[in-house]
């Protein structure tokens, strides 16, 4: 059972902003990986910390949060699998310390001026139907990684001797100066390759392809982008995986087309179908449905589906289907239905007389969007 984000922090649900705010600050700087150094158990309560407070001082989060539980985040989000990084953490603290930590990024994790160092990002698109956008889903996905090669071992950096960080003398106009910079030789993590095996690249690390499962939610957008933790490219040595992004494509569908949250559907009745009224399976991201049309309907006429959109990602409610209905006219008739339509023109009865509930087009896209 994953813990209550509320309780981790120790506020009340109904804590403001500040309130919540003031109690992270509290715990990140009681349990800051600084203040306790090689103290597992701090470093545990300081991650918790930080990833309650990303989803309870970000409204949308928090609203999801509030109303499925941990369930909200599972798969997309970030937290799925083994919660937020330090590089998250500390991209968080600007506004919280403003800079009580110095330059913030990885500079506030080290210890002793040694870096962690992150695997790169890979990024990669995935198609969606507009069904599956709909519903959510889970795909697998082949991605190609690098990994740590196995039998690569790592002896402590000889340039920097394992601190990361090289120390330069300069003669300045205000005196001799001592400038501590980043150990080129082993990129600051103060360990370099010992022995590696000889397909590895420089770093240690061998290319892999890794199918990977993403849980898709419903709603998402068409170039969104959802971060699967750990899974981009290994780092060398006690470094930590880079991020897979994965980038939301969706597909046309044949018939329906996403506006937001709602979808519309153009249907076409015939004339005798107006007149006399009728019912027609239409297609929705559930399957299809069959609606009834009314007789004497109007072409222009839009009938509204509710919930038959699109979920909406943050989790609040689903848009509606809009059916549009256009009565569809012959451009030809044989000389026998030219008679039919010629005595009808002369019946008064199909004059029009439209009434205020046959609102015109404009007015119908003024209500839409009001
Ligand atoms: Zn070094």
């Amino acid at each position: 059972m994953k813990e209550d984000y509320y309780d981790i922090l120790g506020v009340s649900k109904d804590a403001s902003d500040s309130e919540i705010k003031k109690a992270y600050r509290k715990m990140a700087l009681k349990y800051h990986p600084d203040k306790n150094p090689d103290d597992k158990e701090a470093e545990e309560k300081f991650k918790k910390a930080a990833e309650a407070y990303e989803v309870l001082s970000n409204p949308d989060k928090k609203a999801r949060y509030d109303q499925f539980g941990h369930q909200a985040f599972e798969g997309a989000g970030g937290f799925g699998g083994g919660g937020m990084n330090m590089e998250d953490i500390f991209s968080q603290f600007g506004d919280i310390f403003g800079g009580a930590f110095g330059g913030g990024g990885f500079s506030g994790f080290s210890s002793g001026g040694r870096r962690m160092v992150k695997g790169s990002n890979l990024r990669i698109r995935v198609k969606l139907s507009l069904d599956e956008v709909a519903n959510g889903i889970e795909k697998k996905i082949k991605v190609k990684r690098k990994v740590q090669a196995k039998g690569t071992t790592y002896k402590t950096c000889t340039t920097c001797n394992g601190t990361g960080q090289v120390t330069r003398i300069t003669n300045t106009i205000l005196g001799r100066m001592q400038t501590a910079s980043t150990c080129q030789t082993c990129g600051g993590t103060g360990q370099i390759i010992d022995k590696k095996p000889t397909n590895a690249d420089a770093q240690g690390l061998i290319a892999t392809e890794e199918t990977v499962s993403v849980k898709i939610p419903a709603g998402v957008v068409d170039g969104m982008q959802l971060k699967v933790t750990g899974k981009g490219n290994d780092a060398p040595g006690n470094g930590i995986a880079g991020d897979l992004l994965v980038v939301i494509t969706e597909e046309e569908h044949p018939t329906l087309k996403r506006e937001g949250d709602n979808l519309h559907y153009d249907m076409y009745v015939s004339l005798p179908d107006a007149v006399l009224g009728t019912s027609k399976e239409i297609d929705t991201v559930t399957g299809k449905v069959r609606i009834k049309i009314e007789a004497g309907v109007q072409s222009g006429k839009i009938l509204r589906l509710r919930g038959k959109g699109i979920p909406s990602i943050n989790g609040y409610g689903k848009g509606d289907l809009l059916v549009h209905v256009n009565v569809w006219t012959p451009k030809t008739l044989n000389k026998k239905q030219k008679e039919f339509f010629e005595n009808m023109r002369e019946d008064e009865h199909f004059e029009p007389k439209p009434e205020s509930s046959d609102k015109s087009f404009f007015e119908k896209v003024k209500d839409m969007f009001s």
